[in-house]
């Protein structure tokens, strides 16, 4: 019978990877919440330098002033700083082995008390606040299994504002193209200025239903300006955005150019009798910070 040897460490040598994950995930937390990713950064002085409305600029104009105080000063991009998302890409030849969830949730305890961040995490009937931003199931972690022998730590706080007008819509497998946009062009304008546009559209096509609102989830940490590698899929995000900011919405819901900065989409093959659409918006405030974890524990932040 073949020996296997056990491959996954908790540690190798001096190297604790509980430890390096948990100060990761405490590094993600401070710039996720205090700073903007640079792609959305310069889409949002993009946005600035051409909107049309007299008010949209005006919001953008506040927008990048309180980008600018936060990066300066070290504060806080949003008063809501979010429910805590972590999503792992984990490589299959690494070498770590980590219990995820108990380290990001320590992750996560730590980061409130000490950035501080508001303490959003209730129990779902009572109401009752946990103070931490910690709870039953809660930092929301997702795994994926990966190629190669790097960790990818992504971690997105979501604002409730942008994640409250988030949907799903299981449509029959008549629809059209021109009915799928409009069901996400009718969702735009019911949604007007609550998720804090100029948003980011986060969408999900095929699957079945929780694959959907995943692979919606998923879209938003592709960076702006990052086209689908189907062409089909990325001529219709363009068309999507073209069509979504011809709604007038505008900035901060109050009229404008720029109601959206980019449109991503995520699909997966689907049952021929079905077909899965979900929609996940991000706020202006589009706060994703991800790590990469080498095999020798080296991390890089992005
Ligand atoms: S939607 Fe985004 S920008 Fe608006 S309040 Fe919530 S977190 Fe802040």
């Amino acid at each position: 019978m073949k020996d296997f040897k056990l491959k996954f460490q908790y540690s190798i040598g001096k190297l604790d990877f509980k430890e390096i994950l948990l100060e990761v995930a405490v590094k993600l937390i401070d710039k996720a919440v205090k700073t903007i990713p640079e792609d959305v950064e310069k889409a949002i002085v993009e946005a600035y330098e051409t909107e049309t409305s007299e008010i949209g600029v005006k919001m953008l104009e506040a927008i990048v002033e309180n980008i600018r105080i936060a990066k300066e000063e070290g504060r806080l991009i949003c008063q809501d700083t979010g429910i805590p998302v972590f999503i792992v890409e984990e490589g299959l030849e690494t070498p770590w082995r980590a219990d995820y969830h108990r380290i990001f949730t320590e992750a996560v305890s730590k980061a409130t008390e000490a950035i501080p961040l508001r303490p959003n995490v209730v129990h779902p009937l009572t109401r009752m606040n946990t103070r931490d931003n910690t709870g039953f199931r809660i930092p929301v972690l997702h795994v994926a299994k990966t190629k190669g022998s790097d960790i990818k730590v992504s971690f997105m706080p979501k604002g409730a504002g942008s994640e409250n007008v988030s949907s799903f819509h299981m449509l029959t497998p008549v629809k059209t193209v021109e009915t799928i946009k409009n069901i996400i062009l009718t969702r735009v304008v019911e949604a007007g200025g609550m998720p804090c546009p100029p948003t980011i559209l986060g969408v999900g096509l095929g699957g079945t239903s929780e694959e959907a609102m995943l692979m919606a989830k998923k879209a938003l940490l592709r960076p702006i300006g990052d086209e689908n590698k189907d062409s089909e899929i990325a001529r219709f995000e363009s068309e999507l955005l073209e069509a979504v900011n011809k709604t007038g919405i505008g900035p901060m819901g109050l009229g404008g150019r720029w109601t959206c900065l980019d449109v991503k989409i995520e699909y997966a093959y689907c049952h021929t009798a079905s077909l899965p659409l979900a929609i996940n918006f991000q706020c202006w405030a589009a706060r994703r910070a991800s790590a990469v974890i080498k095999p020798n524990g080296s991390y890089e932040i992005s």
